[in-house]
């Protein structure tokens, strides 16, 4: 079992509690939850390194939806976040430096 963690996150300027935590405390099914009437994201630490990077940004782009009331569907949020997911992780020589000024 992993530890769990909190730390504070900013989502559109909100102060959001992004807590790395096994599910047993939240639900059956699904690798992460986004609460906006919480104020926190919940995500399983237990998987591999990719699907973790994966069910963040999937947990974001709910609470995004939630903050400035889009109202995804969960095929708009999947589809939304598979595409940054892929675009970050497929593109790192222009994340790191447009986003991080790192020289490639
Ligand atoms: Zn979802």
């Amino acid at each position: 079992m992993t530890e769990s963690s909190t730390e504070i996150i900013k989502i559109l300027s909100h102060d959001v509690k992004f807590t790395k935590s096994s599910p047993g405390i939240w639900a059956e099914g699904g690798m992460g939850r986004a609460a906006i009437k919480y104020g926190e994201i919940l995500i399983d630490p237990e998987q591999a390194p990719d699907s973790l990077k994966s069910t963040i940004i999937h947990e974001v782009t709910h609470y995004i939806s939630d903050l400035l009331s889009l109202d995804l569907s969960e095929q708009q949020v999947d589809g939304i976040s598979i595409g940054m997911f892929t675009f970050l992780n497929d593109n790192p020589k222009l994340v790191n430096r447009e986003f991080y000024n790192k020289k490639n």
